[in-house]
């Protein structure tokens, strides 16, 4: 039942975006003719892809029908943390129908826990979630060779190299799946519907129990040639640090992941320098990251302060992850030049924003900062000419389109 045409993928994507549109609407975005896209619909209608779903607001005319993606779907979403696991089944609209959150252990490895994935979505079939799935997606806390459907080399999760995440949900559901890294996922989730939902270009790093980076370039989620362009939480920070969990020494993680951050937190509750985190031990016998954010949300000064001096460290290396995980071909070379063209970590004034300063709306979880890399160039002369979002040529369009009258784009920061 799986549908490969290029248009039907396009509309499919553009209800999945948007909900319900009414045909006429769809015509117009999609520059398809009246005929054409009514006898594409009437496919997807058929194929159980697409549903009516009432009338749309009068043009002037008769009025238009609204379609959408059909609400009886049922689609699995599965996140796999270092020490978490969450399974999730949503309709056609992408509403929760049911949830199941409980710790795991990674570690114990791909057949323990993928077999806990499939007693939990079995479980939700049983509770009447659904009858079939559509299709499942799963996000593993390392890399993924996104082509082959496997993690590769993932740092903090033994016994998961290559394991075919894939093929086994597939045969187990008997519907499409798609593995990928969960931070990745996660930026994809923003710019679906958090505070990147207009930007092209970002980076969203997550900090849990490790540490992981999404980059988006030019609307496209970047994974590198190897998959791994946002593990940034493996990268050695500090030679004399800390052991990390995988077993390297001083990594990012070891000095600023949930972890080292609980670890710093107690230190400051025993030493006695943060009232709100010496209260949280005595009352609890343990404190979390979670208190730190507690505690720096009630104005704890030491809090705040570990926060900002992780947080300090994390720029700078997400700054520097698109220099060190090179891209080796010409190809991924010019696409990874705007990531470069931004390091985060260099210019204080112009760091990661904290969530609050983008538009006081939450993201859909664990961002400590998104921000878009708009530092391009203007041609004022080209501006209107070219119609492009706010008069900004990214350094890419620059490369690609120069100005036609041989202006030199004005170096000016946006
Ligand atoms: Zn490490």
């Amino acid at each position: 039942m799986r549908t490969v045409e290029p248009l039907h993928v396009r509309l499919l994507r553009l209800l999945r975006d948007e909900g319900a549109v009414s045909r006429a609407e769809l015509g117009d975005r999609l520059q398809m003719p009246r005929p054409r896209l009514l006898a594409e619909l009437e496919r997807l209608v058929a194929l159980g892809y697409v549903a009516e779903a009432g009338l749309a607001a009068s043009r002037g005319g008769r009025r238009s029908t609204l379609v959408e993606l059909n609400p009886h779907l049922r689609f699995a979403a599965v996140d796999l943390g270092a020490s978490s696991l969450d399974v999730e089944v949503v309709n056609g609209r992408l509403e929760p129908v049911v949830a199941y959150a409980e710790p795991a252990e990674i570690r114990s490895g791909p057949k323990v826990t993928l077999q806990r994935v499939n007693e939990l979505l079995h479980k939700a079939k049983v509770d009447g979630a659904y009858e079939r799935l559509d299709a499942v997606g799963i996000g593993v806390p390392g890399p993924v060779s996104f082509r082959d459907g496997v993690p590769v080399s993932p740092p903090i999760m033994p016994g998961w190299d290559r394991f075919p995440v894939r093929e086994l949900l597939t045969r187990e559901h008997g519907c499409p799946a798609v593995v990928d890294n969960d931070v990745n996922i996660m930026a994809i989730g923003e710019r679906h519907g958090g505070v990147a939902h207009s930007v092209d270009d970002f980076l969203f790093v997550k900090i849990g129990t490790g540490i992981g980076c999404g980059i988006y370039l030019s609307g496209e989620v970047y994974r590198g040639t190897d998959g791994c362009a946002g593990d940034i939480g493996h990268i050695q920070v500090d030679p004399h640090g800390p052991m990390c969990s995988c077993g390297n020494i001083g990594c990012l993680e070891a000095l600023f992941s949930g972890a080292a951050l609980a670890r710093e937190a107690t230190a400051a509750a025993r030493s006695g320098v943060s009232p709100a985190l010496a209260e949280r031990l005595t009352a609890r016998g343990a404190v979390t990251a979670v208190d730190v954010a507690e505690g720096a949300g009630e104005g704890d000064v030491t809090c705040i302060q570990l926060i900002r001096d992780g947080g300090a460290a994390g720029r700078q290396r997400a700054g520097r992850a698109g220099e060190l995980h090179q891209p080796v071909d010409d190809r991924d070379r010019r696409r990874a030049r705007p990531a470069r063209a931004h390091p985060a970590g260099r210019d204080p004034q112009r760091g990661l924003p904290p969530v609050a300063a983008t538009g006081h709306r939450q993201p859909t979880g664990g961002a400590v900062g998104t921000r878009p890399a708009r530092r391009g160039r203007r041609c004022r002369r080209t501006r209107q000419r070219r119609g492009l979002r706010g008069g900004v040529m990214t350094r890419e369009t620059v490369a690609r389109q120069r100005c036609p009258r041989g202006h030199r784009p004005v170096a000016e920061p946006l």
